[in-house]
């Protein structure tokens, strides 16, 4: 697999591009996640012409259409942001990107939760950051998130799932758009989808199995959109407790009583919040390796993104 293309905000990779020439350098993006993804970096501040340094802004005015605003001259800079930012959105359709992390908080960049000004100068409403909310008005199905939001291990690992999720899809598309390829597709993503939605799984299922009913076009479209849908939802231990629970039953003729017996209660440990979600995974993929499962060797929820991230040791 090629690296997977990631959009930025540029100051998050340590580039001085700030309004007071610093930096928010996220050392978990650029050492660790940045292994495995080639990053494109968007500072829309500065690719729009504001020069560093330059004066601060913020959101003001109404929360239904608020107005990108410099704090201390108060110039009206929105129309000149957004001219831009539906210049840069389309530029970005030639990159692939398979996800967006944006710098939290910034009336440019922000993706929720930016603090809208009213005319005294006080915050208020919350809204999104101009070139945010355009970017993902164009890219709805592009899986997006802020750099704050990734220090939660649960969010972090859901946003870097779906990324790696969206990157084979479009591999696969590109590669081998047929019935067959989805098909073999949707099998191999069935546990991951089912521990974000059991509801996108069924209608999943349903829309793979009609498949042959539908112009294959739309059969792509609708199952990209409740694929990127279902997969935005919340893992939570309950879910992922039912899928291991589920996964268990692959193994009904092949483990002892007493194995049955100490994955049942590692699941409950998982459950109980006294294990991360690593350790019950492990002792499947044992299993799965040892008894030869071949449905659950290609189970990407048992291999979702590289172990190196160790993102299911803290879930
Ligand atoms: S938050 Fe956005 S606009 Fe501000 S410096 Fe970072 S990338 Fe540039």
């Amino acid at each position: 697999m090629e690296k997977i293309r990631i959009g930025i905000s540029s100051c998050l990779l340590g580039e001085a591009v700030r309004y007071d020439g610093g930096h928010k350098l996220d050392r978990f993006l650029r050492d660790t996640l940045g292994q495995y993804v080639e990053y494109v970096p968007v500072c829309p501040e500065v690719e729009c012409g504001f020069g560093i340094p330059r004066e601060s802004m913020h959101l003001e005015g109404d929360p239904q259409a608020p107005r990108l605003v410099t704090t201390r001259t108060k110039r009206d800079v929105t129309d000149q942001m957004l001219t831009w930012a539906h210049r840069r959105v389309a530029e970005l359709e030639r990159e692939n990107l398979c996800g967006f992390i944006f710098k939290s908080n910034s009336p440019s960049s922000g993706m929720e939760r930016v603090k809208i000004f009213d005319r005294n100068g006080m915050p208020g409403k919350i809204g999104i950051g101009v070139f945010a909310g355009v970017f993902m008005h164009h890219f709805p199905l592009i899986p997006v998130e802020e750099e704050g939001r990734l220090h939660d291990p649960v969010l972090r690992e859901s946003f870097i799932e779906r990324i790696f999720v969206l990157k084979r899809w479009r591999e696969m598309m590109q590669q081998s758009a047929t019935i067959g390829s989805l098909v073999n597709f949707h099998t191999r993503h069935k546990l991951l989808i089912m521990a974000h939605s059991p509801k996108h799984y069924t209608s999943l299922g349903k829309l793979v199995a009609n498949g042959k009913a539908i112009p294959e076009e739309e059969l792509y479209r609708q199952y990209q959109f409740l694929l990127m849908e279902g997969l935005k939802l919340k893992v939570t231990v309950k879910k992922n407790t039912n899928v291991l629970q589920h996964l268990m039953g692959y193994f009904k003729r092949e483990l002892s009583a007493d194995e049955k017996q100490e994955l049942m209660e590692l699941i409950e440990h998982y459950h109980q919040g006294h294990f991360p979600l690593i350790v019950p995974i492990i002792v499947i993929n044992h299993y799965a390796r040892k008894y030869g499962q071949p449905y659950l060797k290609i189970q990407y929820y048992l291999n979702p993104h590289p172990l190196e991230l160790q993102l299911r040791n803290h879930v």
